[in-house]
């Protein structure tokens, strides 16, 4: 079974800590450059100009250390993760005529999009779709399928889809598909 949650999560907060850590170097810089600190440094040496440049720096590199360890730690996560994703990915990238042919039938031949008010789009399904995306690792499975008009096609890209999509296409999928297994939706390959 499919973890979406924890890999949901641990995406939005590694995101959000990223731009956190961002700004927190970004003030760093600023207030290292304030004038209060620059006075400091020039109280404390001479006050010839490369001495002012050299505490300055002093101070400016000083201020930057941590939240840029903090920044460098955060994009080797990500680094690994993506190298993770991407030896997950299924050798097959297109789904089977069986596959797609089951996958349409299942459906309806209409998309089990979302559409505005979490609605399932009404338009008719024209493409076979990973729910979780193949370049994240996900299967190239009847379970990982799901039928797509082009403009929800072109606006789900490779996003991986929140738990909360997930769950809502499952429930939606109780009111038109006939067996209880084929409701489930969304699928990741094994690590290999
Ligand atoms: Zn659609």
């Amino acid at each position: 079974m499919l973890e979406l949650k924890r890999i949901y999560w641990t995406r939005v907060a590694l995101r959000a800590a990223y731009f956190a850590a961002t700004i927190w170097l970004a003030a760093a810089v600023v207030l290292s450059l304030l004038p209060n600190a620059t006075a400091a440094t020039l109280s404390q040496r001479s006050t010839s100009p490369s001495d002012v440049l050299r505490g300055m720096f002093d101070g400016v590199m000083a201020a930057v250390t941590l939240p840029g360890l903090v920044i460098l730690a955060l994009v080797v996560t990500v680094l690994i993760i993506r190298s993770r994703d991407v030896r997950r990915r299924d050798p097959l990238r297109r789904f089977t005529r069986q596959q797609r042919r089951e996958g349409m039938a299942r459906a309806g031949g209409q998309c089990e999009m979302e559409a505005g008010f979490r609605r399932r789009c009404s338009r008719p399904a024209e493409h076979g779709d990973h729910f979780y995306p193949w370049s994240k690792g996900g299967s190239t499975s009847l379970q990982n399928f799901v039928a797509a008009c082009s403009r929800c096609n072109r606006a789900k890209g490779a996003q991986i889809p929140s738990p909360a999509q997930q769950q809502r296409l499952e429930r939606r999928r109780l009111s038109y598909v006939l067996s209880d297994d084929a409701v489930r939706v969304g699928e990741r390959r094994e690590f290999p």
